[in-house]
């Protein structure tokens, strides 16, 4: 029997992974002859480590998901620096703007999102695209343009005060630019933090050179000298980079008539409306996924995988507990759950801790005894015990003071105990899914190093902020084995 003919369109974080976990079910391509098409000219890269790229932390080549050799290794048709352009879906074929066309059995839409550019006068040139001087940021090659116009010294105005926005603030301000931020929200990250926790984490970025101008809209673009606000008043900048949110792309699975609406609507097995094509990543809606996020794109192309390989028919995505952590060098945040519960709710326990000297903000919503959102900024230990907690749905300790100090474990051990204390449930790499028991066993296989326990489990590989949990565990099982 012929394989089935698997294509996957969009070659980024959930096109390479997919493509990743369908080989590991069927490494000789025996089962899925496998195609995948992505825009970009070059091999899938981790977007998540865009930031240090900016910052200057982690060279481009350093970002990459794929070696040059891995789709010949892996008997994957990978077609880069092509789009496709229609979906067929009587004759199930896809055309690409190569005027090529490749048919399917079952077709995965992996094709993420793209920035969304405000209505700000002459931001953008005729055709829609930014106009010199302005960049978005998403792809390696904006890095490269901010980078190339991004001199020491160079003013640089930042048109969004979100996640990526700050992360790009930060790392531009750590190579010497004169950083203004341009919010239209009263506080920055309003989508993770209240208010206050706005305040502080703006203090602690005004402290690394950034400037802040909030309920502030930009009006115009002026080119070479910066944004004229609504107020009237101007921000100097050699470049502006916007950082106002994305949009799913849904353009081509409109035109091929599948049921789109903030992204392309998918069931609990990832199908859309037509049972033979799925769609995975930030270009899906699923009810229970936070878009945008790449934990919920690496779960769905596991579950993905399962289905298409038939490995496991039972297979279901049941959605993503999202936890989000800043990646701006000098600042520790991390948001959960739904943190914007008014202490006078009357269903909920809100804790709350303001310390802007210190540049520490905690906030912990509980409901049912349940953590149910929770903002830790410049609080790690609080941090590690709360995300264990939310993660796997446990109760409480009573001492809830203790808990929002950091000074308790959910067993009641001293959080500073370290490695040894945390479960084996406990998952480490939040990207891939990797717990504590997980890096154990492949510690005990011979995995004992960081870079050898990446290989084994993934672990570190999203956005690598647990690599000091992961060497921790390393070395406290070096000692004990
Ligand atoms: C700077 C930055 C930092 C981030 N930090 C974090 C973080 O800390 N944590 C987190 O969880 N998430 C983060 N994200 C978001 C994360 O990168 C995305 O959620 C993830 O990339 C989604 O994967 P995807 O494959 O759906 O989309 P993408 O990675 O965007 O891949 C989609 C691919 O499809 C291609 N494509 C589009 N149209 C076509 C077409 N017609 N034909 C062929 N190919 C096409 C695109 O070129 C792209 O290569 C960050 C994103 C950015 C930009």
């Amino acid at each position: 029997m012929s394989p089935r003919k698997i294509v996957v369109l969009g070659y980024g974080m959930a096109g390479a992974r997919l493509a990743d976990e369908i080989r590991r079910r069927d490494p000789d391509g025996t089962g899925i002859a496998l195609t995948v098409i992505g825009a970009e000219p070059h091999h899938a890269y981790n977007r998540v480590l865009l930031s240090a790229v900016i910052g200057g932390t982690m060279q481009p080549d350093l970002v990459r998901l794929h070696d040059p050799g891995w789709a010949d290794e892996h008997h994957v048709d990978l077609r880069t620096g092509v789009a496709a352009t229609d979906i067929d879906r009587d004759r199930r074929v896809v055309t690409l703007d190569d005027g090529s066309e490749v048919d399917y059995d079952a077709l995965v839409i992996a094709l993420g999102s793209k920035p969304w550019l405000p209505p700000v006068e002459d931001l953008t040139g005729e055709d829609g695209l930014p106009a010199p001087g302005v960049v978005t940021f998403r792809t390696l090659e904006d890095c490269e343009r901010i980078l190339a116009v991004a001199k020491a010294g160079a003013p640089v105005a930042v048109l969004g005060g979100g996640l990526l926005g700050l992360e790009a603030a930060r790392g531009l301000a750590g190579n010497g630019n004169l950083v203004t931020v341009v919010h239209p929200a009263g506080h920055v990250m309003e989508r993770q933090l209240d208010p206050g926790a706005g305040r502080v984490l703006a203090r602690i970025l005004g402290t690394h050179g950034i400037d802040f101008r909030l309920n502030a809209s930009a009006a115009r673009y002026l080119p070479g000298g910066g944004l004229k606000l609504d107020d009237g008043s101007k921000v100097a900048a050699d470049l502006v980079v916007v950082s106002a949110g994305v949009r799913a792309e849904t353009e081509l699975a409109r035109r091929a008539g599948l049921t789109v609406d903030r992204g392309i609507v998918v069931d609990d097995t990832l199908r859309t409306s037509d049972g033979r094509i799925s769609a995975i990543g930030d270009c899906a809606q699923h009810p229970d996924a936070v878009s945008g996020l790449v934990e919920p794109a690496w779960q769905q192309a596991a579950i993905l995988a399962d289905l298409l390989t038939g490995t496991r028919v039972s297979a279901r995505y049941k959605g993503t507990r999202v936890v989000t952590k800043l990646k701006a060098r000098g600042v520790d945040l991390t948001a959960l759950g739904d943190p914007h519960t008014d202490v006078h709710d009357p269903d909920a326990e809100v804790l709350s801790l303001t310390d802007p000297t210190g540049g520490r903000y905690t906030k912990l919503v509980i409901r049912e005894d349940r953590v149910t959102g929770a903002i830790l900024l410049g609080a790690p230990d609080a941090a590690a015990t709360i995300t264990q907690l939310y993660d796997r749905g446990l109760p409480v300790p009573a001492d809830r003071l203790a808990v929002l100090l950091g000074r308790a474990l959910p067993s009641g051990v001293p959080a500073a105990a370290g490695p040894a204390d945390l479960p084996a449930s406990a998952v480490v790499c939040r990207c891939n899914s990797v717990t504590k028991g997980r890096l154990v066993e492949a510690f005990r296989a011979g995995a004992t190093e960081v870079a050898e326990l990446a290989s084994a489990t993934r672990a570190t590989t999203g956005c690598g902020s647990c690599r000091d949990t992961v060497s921790g565990i390393a070395d406290w099982l070096a000692t004990t084995s």
